[in-house]
Parts: structure tokens; sequence; C-alpha cells
């Protein structure tokens, strides 16, 4: 299709009226959308955002287009999940082309399988529009990659708590404890005593290291470098608020060099090599 000032000429898929498509807004940092997520909102006739989406680029709509907030925080009341499923729905069969935009990736730990499902099952078509999720994307802006070959061959992302507020009762901790080099957890500021205690209990070691990533990649974030043992009294003394990203393993330490996000404001790296490992791998 053709293309507006907005976006670079390329065959951009087409929203087409009758269509949702469920967009990743990425992490917070407005540059961390797609480009197929800017094509969306330069088409859509509706947008309708959660509460982790930065409000920034609800700008960048076409004049004209609708903004209507569906997210679960602020202050305002919750809409349930079936209203705003059935809300897109009822949109598609509007005939509107409806943008359902969402924090980080649709489809991790967000509910857009579940808004999908509902849609496919009504008979509307959809799009996904992948998005930067907050446990690598978020990582990344605290200057910790998410997988390191001198640290680990395997990530876990898990959510801290399950239907029932409390701390996934489904994940065998001992396994993950043992088998999982780095834990990603999203939502788990609550059940930070719980995971972290379970953790330990399941043969992690009480002293590695853990970082809490706050509002990740917007202008506020804080990134607090603890261990696992001390992670969730710590993350009390500082008053720390979700939305927050806890990753545990030792690619943490990578921080020490590459938190490039302090380097910016002028902080030397605090060590070149720490896992202590490189000189030993950098021919490999
Ligand atoms: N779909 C989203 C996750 C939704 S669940 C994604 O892929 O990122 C909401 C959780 O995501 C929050 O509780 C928090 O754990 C994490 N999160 C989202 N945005 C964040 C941010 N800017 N900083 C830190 N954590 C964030």
């Amino acid at each position: 299709m053709k293309t507006d000032r907005f976006i670079p000429d390329h065959e951009w898929p087409e929203l087409l009226p009758g269509w949702v498509w469920l967009v990743g807004a990425g992490p917070g940092d407005p540059g961390l959308l797609t480009l197929n997520g800017l094509n969306a909102l330069r088409q859509a006739d509706i947008v309708i955002y959660d509460a982790l989406v930065d409000a920034r680029m609800l700008d960048w709509v076409r004049p004209g287009t609708e903004i209507e907030y569906a997210g679960k925080r602020g202050g305002k009341p919750s809409p349930k999940q079936r209203d705003i499923s059935l809300r897109l729905v009822d949109l598609a069969r509007e005939g509107k082309r409806v943008l359902r935009l969402k924090g980080g990736d649709p489809f991790v730990f967000g509910r857009g399988g579940e808004e999908a499902q509902t849609l496919v099952s009504a008979g509307i078509p959809i799009r996904i529009v992948p998005g930067i999720s907050a446990g690598i994307g978020g990582l990344a802006y605290a200057g910790i990659p998410v997988t390191h070959r001198d640290a680990n061959q395997a990530v876990t992302f898990l959510t801290g708590h399950d239907q029932t507020g409390d701390a996934p009762g489904a994940i065998d901790w001992e396994a993950l404890a043992t088998s999982s080099p780095v834990i990603v957890c999203y939502m788990a500021m609550k059940t930070l005593p719980k995971i972290s205690a379970a953790l330990i209990r399941g043969g992690r070691s009480p002293s590695e290291p853990v970082a809490i990533v706050c509002n990740a990649t917007l202008p506020d974030m804080t990134v607090l470098e603890t261990t696992l043992e001390a992670a969730s009294a710590d993350a009390e003394a500082a008053r720390l608020e979700p939305p927050a990203i806890v990753c545990i393993g030792e690619v943490v330490r990578m921080r020490q060099a590459l938190d490039w996000m302090g380097q910016m404001a002028g902080d030397a790296p605090r060590n070149l090599d720490p896992l202590g490992v490189r000189k030993l791998t950098e021919t490999g």
C-alpha cells in the first residue's frame, strides 16, 4: 500500500475495515514500537490501548482516530478481560479498522492470546504484530544481555502470579532452580519473597546476582542490583513499584560492563570482564 511521510516505502500490510490487529507497543520507550506497529497506528480508525503503553506514541495516529483506554491501572475502574475482547469484536463488526495496542509483546504474559482467541471464535480476521518484550528489551536498557555465551544457554520467562494472585503453583521450582541459569520474572514484585525462597530451597545460591528493573526503557527507569537472598528486602527498602522485571542469574553481572545508559551519563564501566572468563573464551 501507499505510505505516508511517517513510514518509509515498503509493501506494508493494509489494516482493512473489520479487522483487528493486536500490536505490541514495546516496553515503554516509544522508539521501540516496530515499523509494522507504526504502520498500524497510521491506519487505525480506533486504538484500544493498555495501561503499560506509553501515551506519547498515541500522538502518531492519523487525525480523527479514536483512542480508548482499556488498562487495568491508573485509578480507573478495570474493564474485565472478557469485556475488552467483546468490545474488539463489536468494533470490528461495525466495520472499523481496530488496533489493539498492548505493552511489550502481545503474546507474552499480556493475555493477547485470549483476546485473539475470542476474535477468531467470532470470525473476526486478525493480525499479530509482535513487540519487544520487557523481559528482553527492558533488560537490554539496563545493560543486561538476557543470554551471554559465557553465562547461559537457556533462559526462562515466568509470571510472578497465577490466576489466584499467588506465586504460580504449576512451576516446579526445584527443577527450575537447577535447570535454568537465567530466570526472568514478570509481575513478580508481590511474590518475590516466595519466589526467591523457593529457588534457594531448590538449590540456587543465595548470593546469586539479581537485578530489578522498574519502568524499564522510560526516563524514570531504575535498576536495583541485589542478590537472591536480599532481593525482596532490598526491593521493599527501596520502595520499588511495578512495573518491574526481575532478572535472576549470572548475566546480571554483565551490567558492570554494559550499563550503556550509565555510561552515556558519564559513568565509567565498573568491570570490563564481569564474568571473569573472557580471556579464556575470547578466541572461541
Ligand atoms: N506483554 C508484556 C508483559 C505484560 S505483563 C511484555 O511483553 O513485556 C506486565 C508486566 O510486564 C509488568 O508487571 C512487568 O513485570 C513487565 N513490564 C512491562 N513493561 C515494563 C517496564 N517498562 N519496565 C519493567 N517491567 C515492565
